[in-house]
């Protein structure tokens, strides 16, 4: 069992993935909790690349270090994991990147997609968790913690819209792989609305 959580920054997607390890491990399930970017040793590295490199990658070595990451994260954890029988959840999968570099960075969705395809072999989870939100209520939570911001959490308001209405079409175009969530629910229920998804 695959899962993954898209949604802009700020969503709540870290929170849910956690609760949602804690379900699986009380039914004695083995649970791989990961992420995009950055799941791996080698992931870590681009992620660093990637966030700190303020404004000096073009949209397109940013999307092909993405897709660099993913590709190692799937060959050397999640297909392993999920050959094992675990239970992979993870944070971020290729429709951040068509919302991200494909709709908000405008190098078009279908590309973005397609080269996402060709790093994985095609690999999709069972249920992707759609956490929305309203970007300024996202901003308010962000601003709310202390940790500092990231070069693209630092993105102007139009950038997360963009990414916002990307990944609601997208779940609109895949509605039996899709679980969009209101992402202003007490956690508790959100909580309660994905695991009566996968039950
Ligand atoms: O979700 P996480 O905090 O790990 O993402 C780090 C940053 O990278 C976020 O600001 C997110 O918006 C951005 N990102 C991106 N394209 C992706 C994945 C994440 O721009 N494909
Ligand atoms: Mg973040």
């Amino acid at each position: 069992m695959w899962i993954t959580f898209e949604g802009g920054d700020g969503s709540g997607k870290t929170t849910q993935a956690e609760l949602l390890r804690d379900w699986f491990e009380q039914q004695g399930r083995r649970v791989v909790r990961t992420r995009e970017p950055g799941g791996t040793e080698v992931g870590r590295t681009i992620r660093e690349i990637v966030l700190h490199s303020r404004g000096e990658l073009g949209p397109r070595a940013e999307a092909l270090l993405f897709a660099a990451d993913r590709a190692h994260h799937i060959d050397t954890l999640v297909a392993p994991a999920l050959e094992r029988g675990d239970v992979v959840i993870q944070d971020r999968y290729l429709d951040s990147s068509v919302a991200y570099q494909g709709a908000a960075r405008a190098l078009g969705a279908d590309e973005v997609r397609e080269l996402s395809m060709w790093a994985t072999g095609g690999a999709l989870p069972d249920v992707t968790v759609l956490l929305d939100l309203d970007p300024a209520v996202a901003r308010r939570r962000l601003d709310a913690d202390d940790k500092p911001f990231d070069r693209l959490e630092s993105e102007k308001a139009e950038f997360h819209a963009r990414v916002r209405e990307a990944f609601l079409s997208l779940a609109a175009a895949e509605p039996e792989r899709f679980l969009v969530i209101d992402a202003t629910l007490p956690r508790e229920a959100i909580q309660a609305l994905i695991r009566a998804r996968l039950s």
